[in-house]
C-alpha cells in the first residue's frame, strides 16, 4: 500500500468536468456591481475557492444505488473476509514508519528494506539512535530514501518529545508528524486501531471512479463520497478492499474483467475479454 506526505502533488489526475448546469450564479449582485466584471470575476473565483474548501458543493454526487454499493461490498466479504495490507510491521510504530516509506515504491521494496531497518531499530528510541545516515543507508532500495530517513528521525523524535513515545490514534496528531500526511494516517488509523478510514491511493481512486462510487477530482473529494456511501459494517475492511481489488484485478491500463468478482455490478461498458489460450 502506497502512502506519502503530499497527497495533492501524487493525486491522480481529475477525471471529471465541473456540471455546469449545476454552478451556481452569483447571488444578489447589485446593479453596480454587476457593471464592473472586475468584482464579478472576484466574486466567483472566491465561490470556486469557498466550494473546493467545502467539499465541492457544485459536484454531483455520484448516483450508484445504496443496494448497489452494499451488494458489492457484500461480495467483497463472501470472497475475502478479513483482508489484510501487505506492509510487514509488528506494531503501530513499525507500520507507521512503513507506511512513510512506502511512497513511491511497492509494498514488496518497503518489506525488503524494512527487514533491515527494523533489525536495526523498531522503536522510537532506537531509530533516533541510529542516526539519519544510517538509517539512509538501510532503505536506500526505495525512491525517495533520503527525504524519508530524515522524515523517519523527525517522526520518531516528534514521538518520543510529544506523544510519550507512542502513536497516537488521532488523525491530526498523526498528520502533525514529519513526514505524515492524511493518506498515511487513514492507513495506520485504519489497519492498527481499527478505526473506519478511507486511504485514496491510485488504486482506490481509479476503483472508486470505476464503480461510480465517486466522482471525485481530488483524493480528499473520492475519500468523502466513499466515507458516505460505504455501508457501516463494512467501514474498515472496505479500504483494503478497493485497494486489492485494484492492485490485482480492476488494474490500470488493462483491468481483468473477465475474472473480476463483481463485473455484474460494474457499470463500465467495455470490459476486457478473457485473453486467448
Ligand atoms: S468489471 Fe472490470 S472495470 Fe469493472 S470493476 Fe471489474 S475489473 Fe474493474
Amino acid at each position: 500500500m502506497k502512502a506519502d506526505k503530499d497527497d495533492k502533488s501524487n493525486g491522480p489526475a481529475t477525471t471529471t468536468k465541473r456540471d455546469k448546469s449545476t454552478a451556481a450564479k452569483p447571488q444578489g449582485l447589485s446593479s453596480k456591481s454587476v457593471s464592473k466584471p472586475g468584482a464579478a470575476r472576484a466574486k466567483k473565483k472566491a465561490d470556486r475557492r469557498t466550494a473546493a474548501k467545502s467539499g465541492g458543493a457544485r459536484r454531483r454526487r455520484p448516483s450508484v444505488s445504496p443496494e448497489t454499493v452494499a451488494a458489492i461490498f457484500k461480495r467483497f466479504a463472501e470472497i475475502e473476509p478479513e483482508p489484510k495490507g501487505e506492509l510487514e510491521h509488528k506494531d503501530a510504530y513499525t507500520l507507521l514508519v512503513a507506511v512513510v516509506l512506502s511512497a513511491q515504491a511497492t509494498d514488496a521494496g518497503v518489506n525488503k528494506a524494512t527487514r533491515h531497518l527494523f533489525a536495526a531499530a523498531d522503536t522510537p528510541e532506537k531509530m533516533v539512535a541510529l542516526g539519519e545516515d544510517r538509517v539512509r543507508d538501510l532503505i536506500k532500495t526505495i525512491g525517495l530514501f533520503r527525504n524519508k530517513a530524515k522524515n523517519v528521525v523527525a517522526l520518531s523524535q516528534k514521538l518520543l518529545d510529544d506523544y510519550g513515545g507512542e502513536v497516537p490514534d488521532d488523525a491530526t496528531a498523526l498528520e502533525s508528524l514529519p513526514g505524515v500526511g492524511r493518506k498515511t494516517a487513514n492507513v495506520v488509523l485504519n489497519v492498527w486501531f481499527g478505526q473506519p478510514s478511507m486511504a485514496v491511493d491510485t488504486h482506490v481512486f481509479r476503483v472508486a471512479h470505476r464503480l461510480g462510487f465517486s466522482n471525485g477530482r481530488t483524493p480528499q473529494e473520492v475519500e468523502r463520497d466513499l466515507m458516505a456511501i460505504v455501508p457501516e459494517q463494512y467501514a474498515v475492511p472496505a479500504h483494503h478492499w478497493l485497494i486489492l481489488h485494484g492492485r490485482y484485478i480492476c488494474k490500470a491500463r488493462k483491468p481483468e474483467c473477465w475474472r473480476c468478482p463483481i463485473s455484474d455490478y460494474c457499470p463500465m461498458e467495455e470490459k476486457t475479454p478473457a485473453p486467448r489460450k
